[in-house]
């Protein structure tokens, strides 16, 4: 059985190179960058005040309690018209352009008006050269880079990308994702429970968890057992997105047609089984240029591999660097135990003071724990963590 690092590695390694398009960058947040994008101007654009007061010389300004004379005036947004002569200054706002012969900013609260010397002021506090200043290029050069390729667009990229003037980014697009689930004990939320029968419950969390990986998921109507169906149903989903993920049908039962209906259509079958608990028998193939992820049915299965396996690769068929979530860490409340030979995912909540603890029975089918848990620890095969170690803990809400 494969390792789980393997399986993933290989997995990453088939996905496809990034497929640009350019879009208005307030649409952009979250996407990733499908090239470097480059500071057109410098940022900020020209030397200016990060103050309300008055431009000087700042030699000027020594010995405190001299005087200077108020001479011009510079408004934001406007070019300024007089340069600042020894024994001058000007009036300045935050953001205004700094006039010529300026070398620092004094703030307003270190000077005081003379109301019997109208058209000075009288310095409190000197400053010294430079103070107060903001230096053209100092934020980003012009022809920096302000966007590495393959990074996710943060909240902070959209406000530097609009300093930049820049309206418009090249991001990867976003993957298709066809999600089918396998089941003749399925029903949809709308049909009676019949003897035998239970509710669906993969799809609605895979499609969110697709979605706020970037992708764009399209669940499918239910599958029944049966090969002929099975493929149909493949087939369908291939021929309208660039992935498709299913649920169910990947055991070894009589009943599982998930693997059987691939090959059928021409799919070649990538890897089965991975040594990870909850999860094993996953399967990865390949259909012409797109892929299928076959994801064990169980409930808890289906969503720690979409978590572990999927996720990462929509990531990767979108260029991302980083394909894991960002990582987390808590502190183990009590000792996790795993007699098995599987490593097991075991879920956790991590609470806001950092502790970590189990969300309860850990069991495939149990969906409970799920629903309680924010995360899973990773414990190794016939090992364990100890209470009160600190442990990383994959974290997905
Ligand atoms: P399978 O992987 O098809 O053998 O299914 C394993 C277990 O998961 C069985 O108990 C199924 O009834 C259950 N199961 C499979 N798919 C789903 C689904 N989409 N929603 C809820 N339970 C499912
Ligand atoms: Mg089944």
């Amino acid at each position: 059985m494969l390792e789980y690092e393997v399986a993933l590695a290989n997995i990453l390694a088939q996905m496809p190179a990034a497929k640009p398009e350019l879009i208005p960058v307030r649409h952009a947040h979250r996407r990733i960058l499908a090239a470097p994008v480059l500071a057109p101007i410098p940022l900020p654009p020209f030397d200016n005040s990060s103050m309300d007061g008055y431009a000087v010389r700042a030699a000027d300004t020594l010995p405190e309690n001299s005087e200077l004379r108020i001479t011009g005036r510079v408004d934001t947004g406007k070019s300024p018209e007089t340069s600042v002569e020894p024994g001058c200054c000007a009036r300045i706002f935050t953001g205004a352009a700094l006039p010529p012969g300026a070398d620092a900013v004094i703030m307003q609260e270190d000077t005081r008006l003379d109301p019997e010397k109208p058209g000075s002021i009288r310095i409190v506090e000197g400053v010294k050269p430079w103070e107060n200043v903001r230096f053209r290029g100092e934020d980003i050069a012009a022809g920096a880079p302000a966007g590495l390729h393959g990074v996710e667009i943060s909240l902070g990229h959209l406000n530097l990308f609009a300093a930049l003037g820049i309206s418009q980014v090249s991001v990867a697009r976003q993957p298709t994702l066809g999600i089918l689930a396998t089941g003749s004990e399925l029903r949809e939320s709308d049909e009676n429970l019949s003897a035998g029968g239970i509710f669906e419950s993969n799809r609605a969390g895979l499609t969110a968890l697709f979605q706020a990986a970037g992708a764009v998921p399209q669940a499918f109507p239910l599958v029944k057992d049966t090969l002929a169906d099975t493929q149909a149903a493949l087939e369908a989903a291939f021929d309208q997105n660039d992935l498709v993920v299913t649920s169910g049908g990947v055991s070894v039962g009589e009943l599982d047609f998930v693997k059987s209906a691939f090959q059928a259509m021409g799919g070649e079958m990538e890897f089965w089984k991975i040594a990870m608990r909850p999860g094993k028998p996953f399967v990865f193939g390949r259909w012409r240029e797109k892929f299928l992820f076959g994801l064990p049915g169980n409930p808890v299965s289906a969503f720690v591999t979409a978590l572990l396996l999927v996720r990462p690769a929509l990531r990767r068929w979108q260029g991302a660097i980083a394909t894991s979530l960002p990582p987390s860490c808590g502190i183990l409340a009590e000792t996790l135990d795993n007699p098995g030979t599987r490593r097991h995912f075991v879920r956790v909540t991590l609470d806001e003071t950092e502790m970590v603890r189990p969300a309860g029975t850990q069991a495939s089918h149990i969906l409970s724990s799920l629903a309680a848990a924010n995360g899973l620890v990773d414990v190794p095969p016939a090992g364990s963590l100890a209470a009160g170690s600190v442990v990383r803990v994959i974290r997905w809400e």
